[in-house]
């Protein structure tokens, strides 16, 4: 059993490719390297994608446990878990909150990673609750792929019918990855979504198209 008082909650937010779960998977191996056993949870949110790993960009793999709901994290988590954390965060609904705090006052360590806002630019699911009950807080930023500075936002460069049969109604593409860019606060068009026909650009192209700022700078 842990001391009661390393229970806390730990939020790592931040754009698409602001590196939200390698950090995570580096604080749950530090974790591991000190013998505490930890778990990861992540939303079923499409079941064509492996859904047994957090994965990140760099291949590094811990054994995840999909879950559909937050009360399932609760059930899941077995007594000897110091650490828990939840990927993908902002797919949880604020159940995720009372569960986040429920491990917290029993002892846990819970270290919560999800973009902070959605493509509008809009706090995304319960992490605006998360990010105020949490004990440490950590913004990520990507790089913005018009100006190079750093992105705090994530930009959809597709609208109308994406191949998944999402529309641009939606908060963000399943597992479309290629369907984003970073981009900075200025840079950003939360409602106009840089839309073309055919949708499958490269995305040398899709930048090439957008930098009607650059002429003037
Ligand atoms: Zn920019």
């Amino acid at each position: 059993m842990g001391n009661l008082h390393n229970g806390q909650v730990e939020v790592v937010c931040g754009s698409m490719f602001s590196g939200k779960t390698e950090e995570l998977m580096r604080r749950l191996k530090r974790a591991q390297y000190a013998k505490q056993k930890i778990q990861v949870f992540k939303p079923v949110i499409d079941q064509r994608y492996s859904t047994d790993h957090v994965q990140s960009h760099d291949a590094n793999r811990i054994l995840s446990t999909p879950v559909t709901t937050a009360i399932e994290i609760l059930e899941k988590v077995e007594d000897n878990t110091r650490v828990v954390g939840i990927d993908e965060a902002q797919f949880f609904d604020e159940t995720l909150v009372d569960v986040a705090q429920k491990l917290a006052y029993r002892g846990t360590r819970v270290i919560c990673a999800g973009l902070d806002m959605d493509f509008r630019g809009q706090p995304f699911g319960p992490m605006p609750k998360l990010l105020a009950i949490a004990e440490q807080v950590t913004k990520l930023s990507a790089v913005c792929m018009v100006c190079g500075e750093p992105a705090t936002r994530s930009q959809r460069l597709v609208g109308e019918v994406e191949p998944s049969g999402a529309t641009t109604e939606d908060q963000v593409l399943v597992g479309a990855h290629d369907y984003y860019e970073a981009r900075c606060r200025f840079c950003h068009e939360p409602n106009t979504i840089t839309s073309f026909q055919t949708g499958l650009f490269p995305k040398s192209k899709l930048i090439q198209k957008t930098p009607e700022k650059n002429e003037t700078a």
